[in-house]
């Protein structure tokens, strides 16, 4: 039994925030605003595996009206949807992001942002692959104003 997941998610860049991005904290001079941590690499992976599962979406499990969710690290909401997961007895057989951002380059952190992922999802790096892209200056993104993510996902019942 295999299921496939979509997730995007976008924050907007703004000063005085630290920028973190698949857990990784990226030093750049402006960061992601958010409730949570407002790593969109990290709200993409979820929403895609929520998707797969069909169980909705992040903001029913941890909603930005709830202040107990506030600054948290993204790391934890996806341990807590890789937790769902695993009570159903699905795991992730690949899982494959793109990064929208203009600024600042991305590569050079892709490897440990590989490694953060596959720790909470409880697999090996190699179901993994993270890439990212500027949008040759067009748009919200090509602006420096945001940073955006796709995630998709294959989910394998174990
Ligand atoms: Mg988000």
């Amino acid at each position: 039994m295999m299921r496939i997941g979509h997730g995007f998610d976008v924050h907007r860049l703004v000063e005085d925030r630290p920028l973190i991005l698949g857990g990784v904290t990226i030093p750049y001079a402006l960061g992601l605003l958010g409730h949570s941590d407002a790593d969109v690499l990290l709200h993409a992976v979820c929403d895609a595996i929520l998707g797969a599962l069909g169980l909705g979406d992040i903001g029913r499990y941890f909603p930005d009206s709830d202040p107990g969710y506030r600054g948290i690290d993204s790391m934890k909401l996806l341990d807590h949807v890789i937790g769902l997961a695993h009570n159903r007895d699905y795991q992730i057989s690949n899982l494959d992001v793109t990064v929208i951002a203009q600024r600042p380059k991305l590569a050079p952190h892709v490897d440990q942002m590989i490694t953060n992922l596959a720790r909470t999802c409880r697999v090996t790096a190699d179901r993994i692959n993270i890439k990212a892209t500027t949008t040759e200056e067009l748009g919200y993104t090509g602006r420096g104003e945001g940073i955006s993510a796709h995630a998709v996902v294959l989910m394998t019942k174990v």
